[in-house]
């Protein structure tokens, strides 16, 4: 955001009160598709894939997108029609690529799959980013482009002049050896014509700074725990390197390490009754029941269940965990828009787990809402409705998550 914002000639200042990637950008999968059920993500999706692709050669910078498809498979009769009907969308928004496939074909294509499926969709140009490669060379480029760029230094307070946020005041934070926390130094204040608040599972905190409880509709964000484990070949001489992000109906998923050497395993089930509270905290916090080494945990449960689908992974060892706080909104939307009382601030939070695939459309986006405002905006020449995203909205779940 604030890397497009500058391109626009926009002034910007970036506070962040670690360093880039202290919140979920930094602990995603790093997965990025465009089958989505809800009608302007999947354009908005195949936007953000078109600007990812061209990501390395318009920066000069290292490939930050690898289009090795996504795969979803299904043995629920109800749940396989739904994605038959979410595919006839996508395909009528221009992702012709994007293709149901019988179980036959399946197994023509992916012969890895268990054939005790009913059949899958698949699209070959989703793929896999690289978060790291995508935000320190946006940082290092709007940097270059005379974004003012705070590191360590958190929002802790905003002038409000009626409606409007004059300033934002927040002080550098002091860590330990070990990055806890100490306390606060220096003081930076910033005056500002507006504000975008990309605070993610902290805007749980943060709109105390600028909103009255009750008063107007806010981003209702809940913090969902996720936990990601990584498999080693364990000596089997599997290549895994072309495959692709596998999804299975029960809400288990893989995806290869980019090197073909690890497979990395999710999970949408709850992880009840582990509840993510101050994200702080939590973020890398694996409690009993959840580590990879946990006999009868849920690593080796979700572990089962995939090997269910894909028969090779059971052969595998379990050697890694990691750990992230996904910050949900009650459709699976993110909030995308203006404040509705502080008119010079626009929220951009709530990914419910796909923010990270979403960041090229989430920029375009914002642009609107700064420049236009309201929920129709021009995207490559269509008129997108974009109020999946309001503040405020009747909540239509996005059935695609993960
Ligand atoms: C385990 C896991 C797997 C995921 N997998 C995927 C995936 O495969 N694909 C995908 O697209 N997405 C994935 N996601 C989701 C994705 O990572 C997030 O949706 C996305 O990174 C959100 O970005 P963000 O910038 O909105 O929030 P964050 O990355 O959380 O950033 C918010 C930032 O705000 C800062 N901040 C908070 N309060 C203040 C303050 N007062 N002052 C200054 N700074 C402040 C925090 O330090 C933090 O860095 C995954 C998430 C997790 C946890």
């Amino acid at each position: 955001m604030a890397l497009d914002l500058a391109e626009q000639g926009y002034q910007v200042t970036l506070i962040e009160k670690g360093s880039p990637g202290n919140g979920a950008s930094g602990r995603s999968v790093a997965a990025c598709r465009q089958q989505f059920s809800t009608e302007s993500t999947i354009r908005g999706m195949m936007y953000a894939v078109r600007q990812l692709r061209d990501f390395a050669s318009r920066y000069e910078t290292d490939q930050a997108y690898f289009p090795r498809g996504y795969l979803f498979v299904y043995r629920d009769p109800e749940q396989f029609t739904v994605a038959q009907t979410e595919n006839a969308l996508q395909r009528q928004c221009g992702l012709t690529e994007a293709v149901v496939l019988t179980q036959t074909e399946v197994a023509a294509r992916f012969p890895y799959v268990s054939r005790d499926i009913l059949g899958g969709t698949w699209c070959p140009t989703d793929g896999f980013m690289r978060p790291e490669v995508i935000y320190s060379t946006a940082c290092e480029v709007a940097e270059r482009l005379g974004v003012v760029h705070y590191r360590n230094t958190e929002v802790l307070g905003v002038d409000l002049s009626g409606d409007r946020i004059t300033r934002l005041h927040a002080r550098k934070v002091l860590r330990n050896t070990d990055l806890d926390v100490v306390g606060y130094g220096d003081k930076v204040d910033v005056a500002c014509d507006f504000v975008v608040n990309a605070t993610g599972l902290w805007t749980m905190k943060t709109q105390a700074l600028w909103s009255t409880p009750g008063l107007y509709p806010q981003p209702e964000i809940e913090p969902k725990k996720v936990f990601v484990y990584y498999l080693s070949k364990n000596g089997l001489t599997v290549d895994f390197s072309e495959w692709p992000f596998v999804a299975t109906d029960c809400g288990a998923y893989c995806r290869p390490e980019l090197s073909g050497d690890k497979m990395i395993l999710g999970w949408i089930r709850r992880t009840d009754p582990y509840r993510a509270e101050a994200p702080d905290r939590c973020q890398d916090e694996v409690p009993v029941g959840f580590s990879a080494h946990d006999l009868d945990g849920y690593a080796v449960e979700m572990w089962r269940e995939l090997a269910g689908w894909l028969p090779v992974l059971g052969d595998l060892g379990m050697v890694q965990h990691t750990s992230g706080v996904y910050d949900n909104a009650p459709d699976h939307n993110p909030f995308i828009d203006n404040d509705k009382h502080v008119k010079n601030l626009v929220h951009a939070v709530g990914f419910s787990g796909h923010g990270a695939m979403h960041s090229p459309f989430t920029a375009r986006i914002v642009r609107h809402k700064l420049e236009v405002g309201g929920n129709t905006m021009d995207l490559d020449g269509v008129q997108l409705d974009i109020s999946a995203y309001a503040i405020g909205r009747e909540f239509k779940p996005e059935h695609k998550v993960l």
